[in-house]
């Protein structure tokens, strides 16, 4: 327990909130962060980032990351590696406990993102990021030239299939039945293509690889259990996100999926409670997003200060 009150507390590590932080130790806000235990969020699972303005020869995510984090704490941003477990928002300052410490702010800003969801198929955590991925927007290229498969039967899967037809030679587009959630210009976009083959009633019962990677899979058959091997080496599992909200226990407004929602600005439901990054964007998801928004947290954050802290 400290009795310090902290003008602002940042929860998640990712772009949004390093940038979230960068911005508010340069406005001499003295802002703590919560990084959690793994700090620096999905792009620690991605290997090149080859999308982000300025890095003409790409750069690794976690290097990003920690690059992210050195530029923020040069201008005073403090970081905790740990996780919060539980928020208490009804009333101020706010509080926040990291391992059983509660921790007092006059604002908060949440930046804890969104999780993929993984299928958890047999040999898939070996694999991660050794061809199997979540993101074709950022892994995509790496399979020029390549046979690829794709998983999901919603728009982001139509998505990726397409997008990732810039590269691979072919692209298989397994579904686990014959109903497509895709909206039917997404789904149709896909079918046309040449190079996508869609497979109904498939789904993953294990990864196959060898010491380069993935070399493909054994997919099944749901209704019946028939067996069929593919052979690629890479796959893009696009079965939908989750976002980090747990630890909010419900205290913030969310859309039906979960995502906290913006009401004025970066503000969530809660005055002096803002949030930045995937953990409210269900459309881009991007890196340079996510530093966007915690630039605009951070502004917020500080304006909102000046009227209402003290
Ligand atoms: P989604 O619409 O929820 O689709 C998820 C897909 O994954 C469904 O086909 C689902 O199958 C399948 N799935 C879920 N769990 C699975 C599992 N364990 N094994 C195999 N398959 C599984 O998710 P999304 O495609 O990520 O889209 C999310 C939202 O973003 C949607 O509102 C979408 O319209 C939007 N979005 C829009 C665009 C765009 O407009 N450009 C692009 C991407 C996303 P079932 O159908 O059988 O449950």
């Amino acid at each position: 327990m400290s009795d310090e009150i902290r003008n602002v507390i940042i929860i998640g590590s990712g772009p949004a909130g390093y940038t979230a932080g960068l911005y508010a130790s340069r406005a001499m806000l003295n802002p703590l962060m919560f990084a959690g235990y793994m700090s620096g969020g999905q792009l620690m699972l991605t290997s090149d980032i080859e999308n982000f303005p300025g890095y003409p020869q790409g750069i690794g995510g976690p290097e990003m990351m920690m690059e992210l984090r050195e530029q923020a704490e040069r201008f005073g941003l403090e970081v905790q590696d740990r996780n919060v477990e539980s928020v208490d928002f009804s009333e101020r300052p706010f509080k926040v406990y990291s391992e059983g410490e509660e921790h007092l702010a006059h604002s908060i800003i949440i930046c804890t993102g969104a999780e993929s969801i993984w299928l958890g198929a047999e040999g898939e955590a070996e694999q991660k990021g050794r061809g199997i991925s979540t993101c074709a927007t950022c892994d995509g290229a790496f399979f020029r030239d390549q046979e690829v498969m794709v998983i999901g039967g919603g728009d982001s899967a139509m998505e990726e299939a397409t997008f990732l037809t810039r590269f691979a030679t072919k692209v298989t587009l397994i579904h686990r039945r014959d109903v497509f959630r895709a909206s039917q210009v997404m789904y149709d976009r896909a079918a046309a293509n040449e190079k996508i083959e869609i497979k109904p009633f498939r789904q993953v019962k294990k990864w196959l690889s060898d010491d380069s990677g993935l070399t493909g899979a054994v997919i099944e058959d749901p209704r019946d259990g028939n067996e069929e091997q593919i052979n690629v080496s890479g796959a893009f599992i696009a079965i939908g996100h989750k976002p980090i909200t747990q630890f909010l226990e419900g205290q913030l407004e969310t859309d039906d999926e979960g995502y906290l929602l913006h009401k004025h600005h970066t503000m969530t439901s809660v005055d002096g409670v803002f949030a930045a990054g995937d953990v409210v964007d269900t459309r881009y998801r991007q890196a340079i997003t996510a530093a966007g928004m915690g630039c605009q947290a951070a502004i917020d954050c500080e304006r909102w200060l000046e009227d209402n802290a003290h």
